[in-house]
C-alpha cells in the first residue's frame, strides 16, 4: 500500500491522493484492543482507504472507538459518516467546530487528553486556519499532530487573524517533538511527516512566512 506510511509501530498516515503532490492525510492509531483515529477524510475514505488498512493489519474496523477531527472542513470530517455506521465510535472535536459538524458526539477543549489506540494525546487550542483548529500531543512519544494548523506556504488556509494564527504556531514552538504528523504535505519541505531538525525548521518557517503577509 504505497498511499500509506507507517510512522510507528502502532501509527500509520493514509494518503489519499487528491491531486498531483497533494493529499489528505489520516493517522490511525492502532491500540492492542482498541484503535483511534485522527481526521476520517472524504466520503469515501474509510471504505476506500481506512477500513481496507485496519483489515490488511489483521483487525477489525468495529474496533475503531475513537475519533478526533481536528477541524471542521470537509476533508477532515466528511469520512465521520461511514464510520458512525460500521463502528460506535466515539467522534470529537473542539468545541468551537462543533455546531457545524453534525456527526461530532464529544466537544472538546484545550488541556483535555484523549486516548487513541493505546496513546494519550492532549488537546493543544490551535486557532489561525479554523477558531476550533486542535494539534493532539503524545508527550510520551513525543509525536505531534497538527491537522492544518500548520500550513506553511499555503497562507490560503491562513483564514483569521495572522496575529492569532502565529501564536498559535509560537506555543507549538516550546513542544518536545520527534515527530510531526501534517495532514498535507505543505511546503516549503513538501512532505506531512518531519523528523529532527525540520520540524522546527518547518514551524518557524510557517511563522515567518506569516510575517511576511501584507
Ligand atoms: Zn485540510
Amino acid at each position: 500500500m504505497e498511499d500509506v506510511k507507517i510512522v510507528a509501530d502502532d501509527l500509520y498516515f493514509i494518503q489519499q491522493p487528491i491531486r498531483t503532490g497533494w493529499f489528505c492525510g489520516i493517522t490511525v492509531v492502532l491500540g492492542a484492543d482498541k484503535i483511534g483515529l485522527v481526521d476520517t477524510g472524504f466520503e469515501n475514505t474509510p471504505v476506500d482507504y481506512i477500513f481496507p488498512l485496519i483489515k490488511k493489519l489483521g483487525r477489525k474496523p468495529e474496533s475503531i472507538d475513537y475519533v478526533v477531527n481536528t477541524h471542521r472542513d470537509g476533508d477532515h470530517v466528511l469520512g465521520n459518516k461511514a464510520i458512525k455506521e460500521k463502528t460506535k465510535a466515539q467522534i470529537a472535536i473542539h468545541k468551537l467546530e462543533a455546531e457545524a459538524v453534525v456527526t461530532a458526539d464529544v466537544k472538546l477543549i484545550d488541556g483535555n487528553v484523549v486516548e487513541l489506540g493505546d496513546r494519550k494525546f492532549k488537546v493543544i487550542h490551535s486557532p489561525g486556519h479554523r477558531p476550533g483548529s486542535i494539534c493532539l500531543y503524545d508527550q510520551a512519544n513525543r509525536t505531534l499532530i497538527t491537522g492544518d494548523s500548520v500550513c506553511g506556504e499555503r497562507t490560503d488556509l491562513i483564514r483569521m487573524d495572522k496575529a492569532i494564527y502565529i501564536r498559535s504556531l509560537k506555543k507549538l514552538l516550546d513542544l518536545d517533538i520527534g515527530i510531526l504528523v501534517m495532514s498535507h504535505p505543505f511546503k516549503p519541505l513538501g512532505k506531512s511527516i518531519v523528523v529532527g531538525n525540520d520540524i522546527k525548521e518547518m514551524i518557524v518557517a510557517s511563522i515567518g512566512i506569516a510575517e511576511n503577509l501584507k
